[in-house]
């Protein structure tokens, strides 16, 4: 299956279901709205789980790309993006979250061909609702305490969640999600049964409201057959290994990095030294690190026009490939001169030995050079 078929196997599944699509947001919220990025579907929908009637009724179902910079340092693993799709489905109070994992369990095996050999869930020990229906349904599950609690903050909606996993091993499935990393999350059904108030106490909301998350390159990965999500059709024009040849970690990173940079820059996000625009600079700025660390010479100037432009085209942004080359190059020059002024002056400071806290603020305060850029770039042994 291909991204776009797997997509629409989600969607299909929900409308039949009654639930009606929310058009995609852009990765950058309206404004008002403290979070610098859209980091789930649900983000966009926060005041309908907590309440409001939603226009478009009480079963809604959508696509939504997110933006995690929590898991910046997890890019190059298997399973994690800074940029990427999440399909979401939820239910304001239209019924429980027992309705959502049979219905979950039903779109795995039967429009995705993944049955209960090969998958394993988590769910809270407390949450008899989710253990009742996946010992009903014949899935194994790992109870957990910690793990299966969901919540946006010390107040406000809260409850159990119930994750969950497929086989991704050679072998036949052995042990459990916590125990086992060859089992992959690739969804999560939160129930937002409780509100917790000031004190702590909980109130239970009647009726629940249900909120999932699958990853689509997620799914992807398990649906091709692929070792990591970089080995997936939405990564198919990204391979960048020919024209600068680097470690498969790197090479990881450099991608993820360029192609969430790509669509940032599609949703209107510019570099600057703060905000969202520092996101994007910080993007950019750790490829070039990590290709200037290697050879000097090598430029975003080279980066073929194709992965560009099938990203754009991809996350259905309105927007040449012209103007997001200039971005880039852009911020390349600057970063290069940056690069060209600091030498010198880490090179003195580093001479009288090696560098302290101190010479750090000073460095970063006095010529804005970042801490990670002197110790990967600038820094040479004394
Ligand atoms: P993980 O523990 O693997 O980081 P998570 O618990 O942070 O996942 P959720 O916040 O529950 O994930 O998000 C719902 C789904 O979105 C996950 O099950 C996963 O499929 C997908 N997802 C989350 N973070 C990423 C990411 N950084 N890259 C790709 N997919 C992601
Ligand atoms: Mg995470």
């Amino acid at each position: 299956m291909n991204v776009d078929q797997t997509v629409r196997t989600f969607l299909d599944f929900y409308r039949e279901r009654g639930h009606q699509l929310v058009p995609e947001h852009s990765l950058v919220p309206p404004p008002g709205d403290p979070v610098l990025f859209t980091t789930s579907g649900m983000h966009p929908l926060t005041p309908y789980l907590s309440g409001r009637t939603h226009p478009q009724g009480p079963r809604l179902v959508n696509l939504q790309r997110c933006l995690r910079t929590t898991d910046l340092d997890k890019v190059g693993d298997d399973t994690h993006l800074t940029v990427f799709q999440m399909l979401g489905s939820w239910s304001l109070g239209s019924y429980p979250g027992g309705q959502s994992l049979t219905w979950g369990y039903e779109l795995m095996r039967d429009g995705f061909g993944i049955g209960s050999d090969r998958l394993h869930v988590t769910a809270h020990q407390d949450d008899l609702e989710s253990l009742r229906t996946w010992e009903r349904i014949g899935v194994p599950v790992e109870r957990t305490r910690d793990e299966n609690w969901w919540s946006n903050g010390p107040t406000g909606p809260c409850g159990p969640d119930s994750e969950i996993f497929v086989w991704t091993g050679d072998t036949p499935p052995r042990g459990t999600p916590t125990t086992d990393p060859r089992w992959t999350e690739v969804w999560n059904h939160v129930m937002m049964r409780y509100l917790r108030h000031e004190d702590g106490s909980l109130e239970p909301v009647e009726p629940e409201r249900v909120d999932t998350g699958m990853g689509v390159e997620r799914i992807l990965t398990i649906l091709q057959r692929k070792r990591s999500v970089f080995e997936t059709d939405v990564f198919r024009p990204w391979s960048l290994g020919k024209l600068w040849p680097l470690d498969e970690r790197s090479r990881r990173v450099l991608t993820d990095h360029l192609r969430s940079s790509v669509v940032v820059i599609g949703d209107g996000v510019r570099p600057s030294p703060n905000g969202r625009g520092y996101v994007l600079r910080r993007l950019i700025r750790r490829v070039l690190t990590r290709l200037w660390r290697v050879d000097q010479e090598w430029t975003l100037g080279d980066l073929p026009t194709e992965p560009i432009e099938f990203t754009i085209d991809h996350f259905g942004q309105r927007l040449e490939v012209g103007p997001v080359r200039e971005v880039l190059l852009t911020e390349e020059d600057r970063f290069r001169g940056l690069v060209k002024r600091g030498r010198p002056v880490v090179s003195r400071r580093r001479s009288r030995g090696p560098l302290t806290d101190d010479d750090f603020s000073y460095l970063h305060d006095t010529y804005g050079l970042p801490r990670d850029l002197v110790v990967d770039l600038l820094e040479e042994p004394a």
